[in-house]
């Protein structure tokens, strides 16, 4: 028996595959070639396959929707998460705790909680990607965000191996924000999330505008929360691209928060320009609003363009680069910065 089996603790061998494709692995669809590729499928065979990979570079891969890969090769080891299994961890008398694989889909989650009659996700249906993922940014819409029902996260040191918890109060989460977008940027693998979702009767959460007007489209004067879940996946279905037909990796750009003294200045030449306010001195300011009133959206450059529906969204056609549509982003920030003196931040990663 060699050494890299003894240290396998479970199921088959992960089977490592090399210099295959990564088109189908983000939803932005770009291609790119990956040295080598490997799924996990547990967290016995996470440390068995960064045993193996040394001093390798380690990327992890989740849904691959929040990704841009820039380059046609990616060097080193990508480990795609494919832990899996939600489970009621503990009931008490208002609330449950649950925990999910970070292989899980998302949306999968959110509807297991919401065939358990659990509330506090269903502002964030239909977002894609895993649930390991949705810590890194603090996955976020229409008001919620996964920090207001975060209990706590497993994750693995990709270069010791070692296990550590990390608790809300430990992953500094911000406006699509968090540790390991920053200080612990591709150290960790996380492989399962913990959260609080509340029983009966469910706090509703109908502070976007948009949600509170589909739901009076349908007449519904009392919402719950599978009413609130279908208004938001109605609402995104009808403004964001599909991304199994046009490749997109979501909002591209974060919205930016800027002082309320420089909006105060800017609303003199712009007297349209929205702005909802984050605190005594800032407001955040739509990015999507400021990409439009530049005459990005719906424009069309190759095969990469700003989204019909959506400014905020950069779209693949068909066969873009990620250099090609990187170089779109880079543009676009250019002509905001030119004219409104604002600097926008991608929230896409980039490979
Ligand atoms: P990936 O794209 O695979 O990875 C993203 C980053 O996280 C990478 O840096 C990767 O290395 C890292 N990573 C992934 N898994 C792990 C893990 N287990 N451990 C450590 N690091 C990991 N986001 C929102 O917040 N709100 C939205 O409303 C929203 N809407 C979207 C709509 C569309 C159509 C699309 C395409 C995207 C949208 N997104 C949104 C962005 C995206 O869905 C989220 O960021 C999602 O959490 C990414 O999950 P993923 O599994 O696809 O991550
Ligand atoms: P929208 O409703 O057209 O609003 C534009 C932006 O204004 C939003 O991004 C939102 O910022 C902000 N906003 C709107 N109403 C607000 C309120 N009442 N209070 C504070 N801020 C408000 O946005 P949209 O593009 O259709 O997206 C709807 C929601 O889904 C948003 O929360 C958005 O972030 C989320 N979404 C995210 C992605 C992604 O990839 N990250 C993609 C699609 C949609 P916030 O972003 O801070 O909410």
């Amino acid at each position: 028996m060699n050494h890299s089996r003894r240290i396998s603790s479970d199921l088959a061998d992960p089977h490592f595959q090399k210099k295959i494709s990564l088109k189908p692995f983000t939803t932005f669809g770009v291609e790119a070639i990956a040295e080598q590729f490997v799924e996990v499928a547990t967290v016995g065979q996470l440390r068995w396959v960064l045993r193996l990979a040394g001093s390798l570079p380690v990327h992890i891969l989740g849904g691959g929707s929040n990704i841009l890969i820039t380059h046609p090769e990616v060097h080193g080891l990508i480990v795609r998460i494919g832990i899996k299994g939600i489970v009621l961890e503990k009931k008490f008398s208002h609330h449950v705790w649950v925990s999910a694989g970070a292989g899980e889909n998302w949306h999968d989650l959110v509807t297991w909680a919401l065939h358990n009659n659990l509330g506090g996700i269903e502002n964030l249906s239909l977002i894609p990607g895993t649930c390991g993922a949705a810590p890194i940014q603090n996955i976020g819409a229409y008001g919620i965000e996964l920090q207001d029902v975060f209990l706590k996260l497993e994750a693995i040191h990709l270069r010791t191996g070692a296990r550590r918890i990390f608790y809300r109060r430990d992953c500094a989460f911000g406006y699509r924000d968090s540790l390991f977008k920053k200080e612990l940027k591709n150290q960790y693998c996380i492989t399962r999330i913990w959260l609080k979702l509340q029983l009966p009767p469910h706090r509703i959460h109908l502070k976007y505008g948009d949600i509170k007007r589909e739901l009076a489209k349908e007449n519904i004067l009392n919402p719950g929360i599978h009413d609130v879940s279908k208004a938001v996946i109605a609402i995104r279905s009808s403004k964001l691209p599909d991304p199994a037909k046009v490749g997109n990796a979501g909002s591209f750009f974060k919205n930016p928060v800027i002082k309320t003294s420089q909006w105060t200045q800017l609303k003199k030449d712009f007297p349209d320009m929205p702005a909802y306010q984050v605190d005594d001195s800032h407001v955040k300011v739509p990015a999507g609003w400021l990409i439009e009133r530049l005459g990005w959206k719906g424009k069309i450059f190759g095969q990469t363009g700003s989204y019909s529906t959506q400014a905020l969204v950069l779209v693949n056609y068909g066969n873009a680069s990620g250099s090609e549509i990187l170089h779109l982003a880079k543009e676009i920030m250019r002509s905001v910065k030119n004219t409104f003196e604002i600097d926008l931040q991608p929230e896409v990663n980039f490979w």
